[in-house]
Order: C-alpha cells, then structure tokens, then sequence
C-alpha cells in the first residue's frame, strides 16, 4: 500500500460536500439489503431511499437524492444515517471510497484522492509533511478498495514499448520528486514533459529501464516562464472533450489574474498535480506517458482556469478561493469527466490515435 505523504493520514472531515453533491451513488445488492433491513428496523428514517428508473448495470438502486443531497444526509449534523446507525461497512462502496481513488496491480494498491473533497483540498497546503510517496500510509489500511485493477498489461513507454511495472513505479515517484523539488510549477511540468521524452528514446540495447528512469534525476531542471492562453486552452479543451455535454471553454477569462492569484499557492499547486501523476490511471488506459504527462499539464491548465474564474468572481482572493478552484477541477477531472475519453483524448494529442 503506498500514498502521498500530504494524504497518508487523511480522516473524513464530515464536510458533506459528497453526500451534499447532486450526483449518483448506486447501491450494490448488499447496500441495499442493509438499508432495507435498517429501514424495517426503524434505525434509518423512513424515506423512499431509492431513486425511481433502472439502477445502472451491477447495481441494485441509486440513492435518492432531495434538494441535491442525499435521502440519509443529516444536513445539520452533516452526518450519514447509514454510517451512524449501521456501520460503514453498511455503506454502499462509491459512499466508502469517496474521496480515494485506488490503483490496484500486481505490485500492491496505490491511493491517491479526489480534491473535491474540501477536507483532502486542504491537505495540499500542509506545511508539517514534505512532498513524497510512502508505504503503510495510517489512513489506508490493507483492505479491498474499489478502483482500476491494474492487472494485465504494464503501461506503455509509447505506442510501440511496454514499461515493466517497477520501472512505471519509479517513473510516478519521479514525477512526485519533481513536484517536490522544483518551486515552479511550469518549470516543474516541462522538465517533467523534457524527462518524459528522453525517457521515450530508450532502446533496450541501452540498458535496464529502471536505470534510465532514474537517471531521469540528474538532469537539470528546465527553466520556462508562464504559459500562453493556447497553451493553457488546448489542455482545458481536452478536459472539456472528455465531458458529454461539456460547456464550451471560457476563452476570454484573465489568465493574467489567474496566474498572478496562483503564485502564493504555487506548492499546493504542484501537490495538486503530484496527485494526479501519481496512482494514475492514465498510464494504464493511454498509450504512453507522454499522454501522463498531458494530463498533468490538463489539471495545470484547468487549475489556472479555475483560480482566473474564481479571481473574476470575487474582490477579495485567499486560500478558500484556491480551495475553491482546487475542488471546481478536480469535479471536472475526477467526476465529470470519463476517465477513458480522457485517456483517449490525451493519446490523440500526444501520440495521433485514440
Ligand atoms: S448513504 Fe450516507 S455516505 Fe452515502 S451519500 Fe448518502 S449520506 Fe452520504
């Protein structure tokens, strides 16, 4: 079991902000028994708890949901019904796992978590751990957790190489390294794109891989300034690609004032973005990790969009601004979008096919 270090003793804070949120949990069978039985019980109120229409296929039901919260989301306490009078293992698995997004593979499960949840955002501006991958993380107990089993096949090195699984590992641990180590974020994201291509050359005549990703480290850092608005835009497109119904992006949004309001928050900027490289999914569902590194730049790019929105939305700006802007992308990179039309959108860019 191996996490981020800003993550290893995450506890629900009780924000309410996924039991508050308008979307479909669906219930597995033996959810929905439990609940049911609670109900018979009297121990759960006496609600209609499921949502009418077919439950998604495997599922038993969706939570009903009045007023964009949940049937059993006490909005005083801020407390589940289901947690407190049955137990989390009552829960259904999405209520169980929000905010962890898991990996699963042969060496081991891998979490990292969504940052819409307001109590995982704040743990990006932590000053008491530095940024790094660590095994046994408190928080993550040995268990089962729902999530990609990564099973198969090792990621690709592009279109025409397979990685083995621990030279992979290390390449996410450099990705982290980097986002630990370099104080800017753009200059962290194009060493990490300039490593990621040399990385791409590697021929099997050169040498183990391992050795090659880690070689990776005593290359110099990649000095760049802020990035254009087309930079910026063509990575928010493809975020917005991966969205059905996706609004159109906001092109004429102050990056000038985004970029400005970023750079007292540029560290958990780059936690933000160590936390998609790493336990990602990408690697497994694109073809390569120049398509990882894409999508490290796509939440760059929606973060800024984001922070400029909130910017233009308010006088004043501070860190429940940023908070704001950390949790408005990680609902459109982490719930709303498909995480496979991601993955193909990324490959397209990078590699010319989907
Ligand atoms: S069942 Fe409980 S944890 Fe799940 S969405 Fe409803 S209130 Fe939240």
């Amino acid at each position: 079991m191996v996490a981020l270090s800003i993550h290893a003793d995450y506890r629900c804070g009780h924000s309410g902000r996924c039991c508050g949120t308008d979307w479909d949990v669906p219930v597995e069978s033996s959810a929905r028994a439990a609940i049911e039985a609670g109900q018979q019980e009297r121990r759960l109120p006496l609600v209609e708890p499921f949502a009418a229409g077919f439950p998604p296929e495997g599922y038993a039901g969706v939570l009903r949901r009045e007023r964009g919260a949940c049937v059993f989301f006490d909005q005083a306490s801020r407390l589940c019904a289901v947690h407190g009078q049955l137990g989390q293992g009552a829960l259904p698995v999405t209520c169980r796992q929000f905010p962890r997004i898991a990996r699963t593979g042969p060496r081991g499960v891998a979490i990292t978590l969504s940052h819409y949840c307001p109590t995982a955002a704040r743990l990006l501006l932590r000053e008491d751990v530095p940024l790094a991958v660590v095994e046994q993380p408190e928080a993550f107990p040995p268990g089962s957790y729902e999530g990609l089993q990564a099973d198969d096949w090792p990621p690709l090195l592009h279109p025409r190489m397979l990685m083995d699984e621990a030279s992979y590992d290390a390449w996410e641990a450099h990705v982290v390294w980097r986002c630990a180590t370099v104080s800017s974020l753009w200059s962290a994201l194009a060493t990490i794109r300039r490593d990621a291509e040399a990385l791409c050359r590697w021929r099997p005549e050169d040498g183990v891989l391992m050795d090659a990703v880690l070689a990776c480290r005593s290359r110099p850092v990649v000095q760049v300034g802020v990035p254009d608005g087309a930079w910026v835009h063509s990575r928010v497109r493809d975020a917005r690609e991966a969205v059905p119904e996706a609004e159109p992006v906001e092109e004429r949004l102050d990056l000038s004032a985004g970029l400005a309001a970023m750079v007292s928050f540029e560290r958990a900027a780059l936690r933000l973005v160590a936390a998609h490289g790493f336990a990602s999914w990408c690697a497994y569902q694109a073809r390569g990790i120049a398509a990882h590194v894409r999508s490290l730049e796509t939440v760059a790019a929606v973060l800024l969009v984001e922070v400029a929105r909130v910017k233009a939305s308010s006088d004043s700006w501070g860190t429940e601004g940023f908070l704001a802007a950390v949790g408005a992308t990680d609902f459109l990179l982490r719930h709303e979008a498909s995480r496979e039309a991601l993955a193909a959108v990324w490959t397209r860019r990078e590699v010319g096919a989907g």
